[in-house]
């Protein structure tokens, strides 16, 4: 990763500095890692205008699993039962893993696909859920800002502290790595409620996040409920059945109280949280956030998201664009997109918000990245406007399929056409 060095100032058409209303005819100026003026030229120099353009603060996804990062297509076919889903991508891994020659090989060259996707297509900052056997230099390569969230999975209680163990290996290794730690206790079909409750320990003891899957669909609820239904054949079938883990009559609830006691937690999708839990979640914005992946819902025909509901009682919701296991690419712009074309609800400004300073907010760094604002870290992205005229801009970013075109990470400037290669900033 080179560092940026030259001062330098940028003209666009627009841009949005998503704290304040958008600016046409925009100036801002970056010094080295940093953004130092939003609307004026600081640099002393003929600012760089590039054009037809608006410049967003880079996006944040806040949740991926880039280890499929090499699908052409999403596993499976749209609609599909979810545990219909989850067996085809265990079956995907087992696949994989006895045909390839060098599994980890494979492994790294796919993460390091979603990190190039990632980049071109304007992420700044990813929160990414890592398996074993995760490619580190990938990410302490990359000049995307990553977390890298190790996967838990354990339904059975034997399994807990060695678990927890790893962990702790987990964020020590992340001091000074280019990366940082978060754990993820996977989701309550897959975790022990013991084991959540030792992971939101070592997140608080350690002050690194948490994420977990919950609420994701109807078949989790009734196994919550009941104990009964589409996940419990599954288990079975996989051998990680344990009947006594989980106690009839939990709810979402009873896992968010337990993530509650963490340093700070992701919640991935809440497809199906109910008024308690978006309020639970609302009177917690600062240390909770919801992270809503749009075209994976979308896939599997979940019912309607509650996501004006969730705003409007105050959740921080951040945007993922999940693997491409169930997604066609990693592109957050796209899944604002999806938003200002499907929830009409939702003004165009919020779902801006959710890609940028919600996703900030979620890994708790609303005051570094997330906006343009003078002292925040020159991680920006530059989207190509189409030339119709409009008096509203976010029509222009969001009703239109204009591509990215740069990126900047830390004031260093990468365009898609030049093949990841950063070129000088100006
Ligand atoms: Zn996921």
């Amino acid at each position: 990763m080179s560092q940026a060095t030259a001062m330098f100032a940028l003209k666009a058409h627009y841009l949005f500095p998503v704290d304040a209303p958008a600016v046409a005819d925009g100036i801002l100026t970056v010094s080295g890692d940093r953004i130092v003026a939003v609307g004026e030229n600081t640099s002393g120099r003929s600012p760089i205008d590039l054009g037809n353009v608006a410049i967003l603060p880079g996006l944040i996804n806040a949740h991926t699993h880039l280890e499929f990062s090499d699908l052409s297509a999403p596993i499976g076919r749209s609609r599909m039962p979810f545990t219909d889903w989850i067996a085809a991508v265990v079956g995907h891994r087992r696949d994989r893993e006895s045909a390839s020659a060098d599994i980890a090989q494979e492994r790294a060259s796919a993460v390091e696909q979603g990190l190039t996707e990632s980049l071109y297509c304007g992420s700044t900052t990813l929160a990414e859920i890592a398996t074993s056997g995760w490619p580190e230099q990938a990410f302490r390569s990359s000049s995307i800002d990553t977390t890298v969230f190790l996967e838990l999975i354990g339904l059975s209680a034997d399994g807990i502290e060695p678990l927890i163990g790893q962990s702790r290996t987990h964020i020590a290794t992340s001091a000074n790595a280019g990366w940082h730690a978060g754990i993820s206790p996977h989701a309550p079909y897959t975790v022990n409620p013991l084991l959540l409750q030792r992971a939101a320990q070592v997140s608080s003891e350690a002050r690194v996040p948490v994420a977990m899957h919950l609420a994701e669909s109807r078949e989790e609820l009734e196994l919550l409920r009941a104990g009964t239904g589409p996940f419990v054949k599954l288990l079975e079938r996989l051998d990680a059945w344990h009947p006594s883990a989980i106690s009839r009559g939990t709810k979402p609830l009873d896992y968010l109280q337990i993530l509650s006691a963490s340093h700070r937690a992701l919640i991935v999708h809440g497809n199906y949280l109910d008024r308690s839990e978006i309020e639970f979640l609302g009177a917690r914005s600062e240390q909770m956030s919801v992270v809503f992946c749009p075209r994976t819902h979308a896939y599997f025909g979940h019912e309607e998201y509650p996501l004006a509901e969730m705003l409007s009682a105050g959740v921080n919701v951040a945007l993922g664009t999940d693997s491409r296991a169930s997604n066609p690419d990693l592109n957050v712009l796209e899944e604002m997109r999806y938003l200002y074309r499907h929830y009409g609800a939702v003004s165009a400004s919020d779902i801006l918000r959710l890609g940028t300073a919600n996703g900030a907010k979620s890994l708790g760094l609303g005051s570094e990245i997330g906006g343009l604002a003078a002292g925040r870290r020159a991680d920006l992205t530059v989207v190509q406007l189409p030339d119709t005229a409009s008096d509203d801009p976010h029509e222009l970013l969001l009703g239109d399929s204009g591509p990215v075109v740069r990126t900047y990470c830390r004031g260093q400037s990468y365009a898609a056409e030049s093949s990841g290669r950063s070129e000088p900033s100006g």
